[in-house]
């Protein structure tokens, strides 16, 4: 197989099966890892889905064994200096800039920006997890209403190794109660589907092979109900979430964010400690299976 970024073409896929679109990420051998120029063509995705008056209902899915690998810190398509028009907020180009400025502007349009449209969406949505859901990738969940995973999903916000407290959309404490989300961050390990079930994290944990059956039969199921009154059921629950404080957790943490890139920056070779995805699954890996060997 041709490993050269030049081949890679849809990184994210849209198909409609009645009332529900399907948007799936689609940089299978590199475990779906997010580039800016994904996170583009998935808002063009979400948006094809917005106006589209027969969609009723949004799944977002990965394709191959694993939902998301999270941000792309790593592979040949990784585009961190390229710029692309902003959508989410209204700062200037980041590609050509320095130190912190360079960093935070990024961040703020591609992944705190990008995510919180992405949950506004009117329309509801349904996260389908197998596989890893790490990092990056549970912003990606997390903006979704609901969430459904397999069996062999699990999920972990490893970056705490990174010295960052969590990744950009730090939603942890709203999606887990404060005690796991702390364990959650300071273990950094992989918590598979049942745990994050029982944790409330996610909606409902199904055997691998019936993902998709199961999924889109809760999507068809919610396509029943009025167009407008989901939208409005969805706005009413998130504006609960910010009134619990949630957007300004995530204002104040995004600056703590920042202040652990640029220590990174200050005391090693990047913005991530030097880090990368080998020494990341490394982590991971180790832990998990020490964790096996435990109990
Ligand atoms: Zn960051």
């Amino acid at each position: 197989m041709d490993h050269q970024q030049e081949t890679e073409k849809d990184l994210v896929l849209f198909s409609k099966e009645e009332n529900v679109a399907i948007i799936t990420m689609n940089r299978p051998r590199f475990r779906n890892a997010q580039n800016a120029r994904m996170t583009h063509e998935l808002d063009q995705a979400f948006n094809r889905a917005i106006i589209d008056d027969e969609i009723k209902v949004i799944i977002l899915a990965g394709s191959g064994k694993h939902f998301s690998a999270g941000h792309d810190i790593g592979t040949p398509g990784r585009d961190i200096h390229k710029n692309f028009s902003r959508i989410a907020t209204n700062w200037w180009d980041h590609g050509d800039k320095d130190g912190a400025e360079n960093i935070f502007v990024r961040e703020q349009e591609l992944y705190l920006g990008m995510c919180r449209r992405w949950r506004e969406i009117p329309k509801p949505t349904i996260a389908m997890v197998q596989g890893a859901c790490v990092a990056g990738a549970l912003m990606l969940a997390w903006v979704c209403d609901l969430i459904v995973a397999a069996d062999d999903a699990f999920f972990a916000d490893p970056v705490v190794r990174m010295g960052i407290p969590g990744v950009e959309y730090f939603a942890h404490p709203y999606m887990m109660n404060p005690r796991q989300a702390k364990e959650f961050l300071y273990m950094g390990e992989r918590v598979p589907a049942n745990r994050a079930y029982e944790m409330g994290m996610i909606n409902k944990v199904v055997p691998a092979a019936e993902l998709k059956t199961e999924t889109m039969a809760m999507a068809k199921k919610i396509g029943e109900m009025p167009r407008f009154g989901l939208a409005l059921t969805k706005k009413a629950i998130n504006q609960a979430e910010d009134r619990m404080g949630m957007r300004d957790v995530m204002d104040s943490t995004f600056a703590l964010h920042h202040v652990a890139h640029a220590h990174n920056s200050l005391t090693s070779e990047d913005h991530l400690a030097g880090l990368n995805p080998k020494s990341m699954a490394a982590s991971l890996k180790d832990k998990n299976e020490r964790t096996k060997n435990e109990s």
